[in-house]
């Protein structure tokens, strides 16, 4: 059985001492417009925006404005650690590349790897964001598809259909959608493949559930897996040259305050470390 959670006391220890924060350690430029990284600056901003967000819409929940103030008050002397804060997720993003960079080079042997991307369909009834039971529910994917091995992040995005051409019964009702991303060794991958693919079938939603692509050494795959920041994925038609019809793509957009409000309590019931899956490995191996 895949570890429950990696030790989530060991990161908590290296984000307490500052690691991760600055701008030191590996780089790498990600999407589709290849940026560089977010920098301390950037998720200052953010971290101010989202207090600012949470404490407006709070209305009288008191955990909200509790996650609020602790989000207000992370700073140099003392970081939240809360796993919605903006600087400590950039923080713990920084960190995991850094580990697994060092742990790729150290077991050289188990590669090369692939990068695997996983979307199970959303529970039908389900609600609530669930990032614990989603993680359950990967693990047991990976499981029972005999996946011994793999370095993981959960991902979320709130999915909507844009397609204003169809008719509404075409399109797919909006839903937060978690999403599995990250590295297994190739030949593992090679073999357990085919029956992921069958375990995962395909939706309107989502029509191809299960990727894999060489690993080619980029961070912007490791960096991926932990990304503090999400987005709202509307799937849209495009009119593309020398094709008769438009054709299917996406496009992000920034959440909305409702979206974001239950994205930050579904990580502040998640954990620090409940985006995190370790397959096969503990964190005193890869750390
Ligand atoms: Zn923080």
């Amino acid at each position: 059985m895949p570890a429950k959670r990696v030790a989530a006391r060991r990161l908590r220890a290296m984000l307490r001492r500052g690691q991760g924060y600055g701008i030191k350690g590996p780089n790498w430029r990600q999407g589709r417009d290849k940026r560089p990284p977010t920098r301390p600056r950037d998720v200052k901003a953010a971290a101010r925006k989202l207090v600012k967000r949470l404490r407006k819409h709070a209305g009288d929940d008191p955990e909200l404005l509790r996650i609020a103030t602790a989000l207000s008050r992370c700073n140099r002397l003392h970081r939240c650690l809360h796993p919605a804060c903006p600087q400590c997720g950039r923080a713990l993003q920084r960190l995991m590349v850094r580990i697994i960079v060092r742990f790729l080079r150290a077991h050289a042997y188990l590669g090369p790897w692939r990068v695997l991307s996983i979307i199970l369909p959303v529970r039908p009834g389900a609600t609530e964001i669930d990032l614990v039971e989603a993680w359950d529910r990967y693990a047991a994917l990976l499981q029972e598809a005999g996946l011994t091995r793999g370095v993981f992040g959960l991902d979320l995005s709130f999915n909507e259909d844009d397609r204003r051409s169809l008719p509404d019964a075409d399109r797919f009702e909006p839903h937060p959608c978690v999403h599995l991303y990250g590295l297994a060794p190739a030949a593992e991958v090679g073999a357990v493949l085919p029956r992921l693919k069958r375990l995962v079938p395909a939706t309107d939603a989502v029509r191809r559930p299960v990727r894999s692509t060489p690993f080619d050494g980029d961070l912007a795959a490791v960096a991926y897996s932990f990304k503090p920041d999400f987005v709202r994925r509307q799937t849209i038609l495009q009119d593309k040259q020398g094709r008769a019809n438009p054709v299917r793509n996406t496009r992000d957009r920034p959440l909305t305050v409702e979206q974001q409000i239950r994205l930050v309590q579904a990580l502040d019931r998640a954990g620090l470390n409940g985006r995190i899956m370790l397959l096969g490995l503990s964190m005193e191996a890869i750390a």
